[in-house]
């Protein structure tokens, strides 16, 4: 609608208008509960309903195998950091390969050594972070738990569009796709752990999902703290305490509304088309607008960009801002600007952004 503005936050973000509007509709009285979802309680038969539907709703998009546990958690994919060596490491001696492509994955690497012993196996710092490694001549350890990777690092705009082959001795691959759930089809059967912060792609902060195969659960240390222990959620099917009932009610009306679209190929091939356009608006651009990223790795959901005129940075996000297009500033740590474009912006509002681009070079190129 007309107040809207085109939000390209990078989470949290934009969600669907037609699950917006959904949500409002059932707000006040969910379903002639005569409660809203928010005052429900966790154990009855609505919100196990919600809860239920979400989840079989999030199997039937990714194509989620039987041997797989899809739990709904709290404290974000940052606590997911401690509960991977937490659950995965027997001891703090066991080691783990992790793959450094930006920001994230190093913050998930720092976080593990204070539970197991994890490595970097490799690292993207030197070159600020454009490129995914070769996964040839990746030298992986035989005897680490599990190899970890950070599907797309929010920050940087670096998307792995293969994934490497875990070469450990559980054949165990742990990824965090919290700015990519859902963004495109993924074959679950290649990874031990998913996991994913809803606030991007799926829903409102506060839920966290956890894609894991079932025979890794159960082997917690001693020390894990009973919330990051998966086995009590899986055991409790994500109901041992009082979940982020909302958040997943709203989470569940993504899914719903992903399904209705056709499923994750056809959000893919929109994705594809928005990123298209604004990468192509950048490199046609004659270096007026700069992306770092090497091209064969450019992330389909967060695009980061530069001036050459860096002067006028901020000119630029301001009078994006009077157009209607918002949260264009890039992270503190890189500066310039990205734009984030998950799957609930609009095509318009690429074409909209692009349009902005092309006239304000014209203005100052
Ligand atoms: N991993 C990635 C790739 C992220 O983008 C973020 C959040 N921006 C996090 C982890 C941390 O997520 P949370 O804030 O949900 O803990």
């Amino acid at each position: 609608s007309s107040t809207r503005l085109f939000n390209f936050a990078a989470g949290p973000a934009t969600l669907p208008e037609p699950v917006l509007l959904k949500a409002q509709s059932e707000l006040y009285d969910y379903q002639g509960s005569g409660m809203s979802v928010m005052e429900m309680s966790h154990r009855g038969k609505h919100f196990l309903s919600i809860i239920q539907k979400a989840e079989s709703d999030l199997r039937n998009l990714l194509n989620i195998p039987d041997s797989y546990s899809v739990l709904f958690l709290q404290g974000g994919a940052t606590s997911q950091f401690s509960s991977i060596p937490l659950n995965l490491c027997r001891s703090s001696e066991d080691s783990a390969d992790y793959i450094v492509t930006g920001s994230w994955s190093d913050k998930s690497f720092k976080e593990a050594q204070r539970y197991c012993s994890p490595k970097v196996i490799w690292s993207g710092k030197a070159d600020k972070y454009v490129k995914i490694p070769d996964f040839d001549n990746l030298e992986q350890n035989p005897d680490a738990t599990y190899l970890h990777i950070c599907a797309n690092e929010t920050i940087h705009g670096v998307e792995f569009k293969d994934y490497p082959v875990p070469k450990n001795k559980g054949g165990i691959l742990v990824a965090d796709m919290s700015s990519n759930f859902c963004s495109k089809p993924v074959d679950v059967s290649k990874f031990g752990i998913i996991y994913a912060g809803a606030q991007k792609n799926v829903g409102p902060s506060g839920v966290t999902m956890v894609i894991i195969r079932k025979d890794l659960i159960g082997n917690a240390q001693g020390i894990t703290p009973i919330m990051l222990d998966y086995k009590i959620h899986d055991e409790n099917k994500s109901l041992y305490n009082t979940p982020p009932c909302y958040g997943i009610y709203m989470c569940g009306l993504v899914f719903e509304h992903l399904l209705e679209l056709g499923g994750l190929a056809g959000v893919e091939k929109m994705n594809k088309k928005k990123a298209d356009l604004l990468y192509q608006a950048i490199d046609e651009s004659k270096g007026f607008y700069r992306c770092p990223v090497e091209q064969s790795v450019r992330s389909l959901m967060n695009v980061p960009f530069t001036l050459e005129k860096s002067e006028l940075e901020g000119d630029f996000i301001k009078e994006a801002e009077k157009e209607g297009m918002v949260q264009l500033k890039g992270h503190r740590s890189v500066g310039g600007m990205r734009a984030s474009i998950y799957n609930a912006m609009p095509y318009a509002g690429v074409e909209k952004l692009v349009g902005f681009m092309k006239d304000f070079q014209a203005r100052h190129g």
